[in-house]
């Protein structure tokens, strides 16, 4: 008898290009999110984008509230829960280069409003996904929550982010080929659910990007028009999956367990992209695909070194070796890799 079942939760519009900032109230309206508005967003955000939003909120009468939010941190979802404790809020617009969008979702989940996820820099996918994190003293907190009910990215606004946002973006999207890689690892010697259509969306993503790589240039809208694509398109991988499966893997593992050995050293696509270096290493050894994610890193100026992250090697193999203590998610780490072998992969790839 038949009895799989499916729950495939997806963003209803994805509004992306030339001045589509100013549409934002009507992409809301079309997606039928009623009530007040309560805008989280953070300093340079809001007055690159948060008050032109908020000005058309309070021209239609909608009587918006705004929360300015500092860090990604379990503090912050608690303001901006108070906030919304004195207000009927209808739902949550996230206006930012990842830390207010984060702290808008987890907020969202936790009060069950849908919300709106405003990019201002295409600096990782989680600004697409309904999946995100904040530290919380040693641990993290996460949510697996539903996407956004939109998406509104506009390319002017994300062409004049600090390119290392882009670059970001970038590595994080090409960090892709070995989520996936450790995916079907984990398929084959764990049984883990795998998806055809997800896993093969998310790879065909990443080799697209690094098939544009010579079209990616700083403040270029046409760029930041392709890397925000690439970055919706491994949301809805991950949507389709129903998990962050499709585009983390161990490099991800790795990037987590830096934050807090060394934390706020380097952007998170970043030193999710020195773990793919690494992790295709450990897949395929020294004949295999790791000078092609290296060399498509460099082309994205994205670094490739620990020196590149500012972290020392030290720090890359302490996190190299307890990456897999993170979180229960089977990848090519394994049940953790010996110093020598980090030492090695390490040294081989020239990541220190
Ligand atoms: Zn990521």
């Amino acid at each position: 008898m038949f009895q799989k079942s499916t729950w495939i939760r997806l963003p209803r519009s994805v509004v992306l290009g030339h001045d589509v900032l100013e549409r934002t109230r009507e992409v809301v309206v079309e997606t039928h999110l009623t009530g007040r508005p309560l805008v989280v967003t953070s300093e340079t955000p809001r007055e690159v984008a948060a008050d032109r939003i908020v000005a058309q909120f309070e021209a239609a009468g909608d009587d918006p509230e705004v929360v300015v939010v500092e860090e990604a941190t379990f503090d912050a979802v608690e303001d901006v829960l108070e906030a919304a404790s004195g207000m009927a809020v209808g739902y949550l617009v996230g206006v930012g280069g990842g830390k207010p969008i984060d702290i808008a979702k987890m907020a969202s989940d936790h009060l069950d409003v849908g919300f709106v996820s405003v990019p201002t820099a295409a600096s990782h996918d989680g600004i697409v996904s309904g999946r995100g994190s904040v530290p919380e003293g040693d641990t993290r907190h996460s949510v697996a929550a539903a996407p956004p009910v939109a998406v509104v990215a506009d390319t002017g606004v994300i062409a004049d982010a600090p390119w290392e946002l882009t670059t970001a973006g970038c590595a994080d999207i090409i960090s892709n080929y070995t989520a996936v890689k450790d995916w079907r690892l984990a398929n084959r010697l764990q049984n883990v659910p795998y998806s055809e259509y997800a896993g093969a969306l998310s790879q065909m993503t990443a080799e697209m990007l690094v098939d544009s790589a010579d079209s990616i240039k700083p403040e270029l809208e046409e760029s930041a028009w392709m890397v925000m694509k690439a970055l919706v398109s491994s949301g809805v991988a991950m949507s389709i999956a129903g998990s962050s499966r499709p585009a983390s893997g161990s490099e991800h593992l790795f990037s987590h367990q830096l934050d807090r050995i060394a934390p706020g050293k380097a952007l998170h696509g970043h030193q999710v992209g020195v773990g793919s270096i690494l992790a295709e290493y450990l897949h395929s050894g020294e004949q295999g695909q790791w000078r092609a994610v290296r060399d498509a890193l460099a082309s994205l100026d994205a670094p490739t070194t620990a020196d590149g992250l500012g972290v020392t090697d030290e720090e890359v193999l302490e996190a190299l070796t307890s990456a897999h203590e993170i979180r229960d998610r089977y990848t090519i780490l394994g049940s953790g890799i010996s110093e020598d072998a980090a030492v090695e992969a390490a040294t081989k790839t020239g990541v220190i």
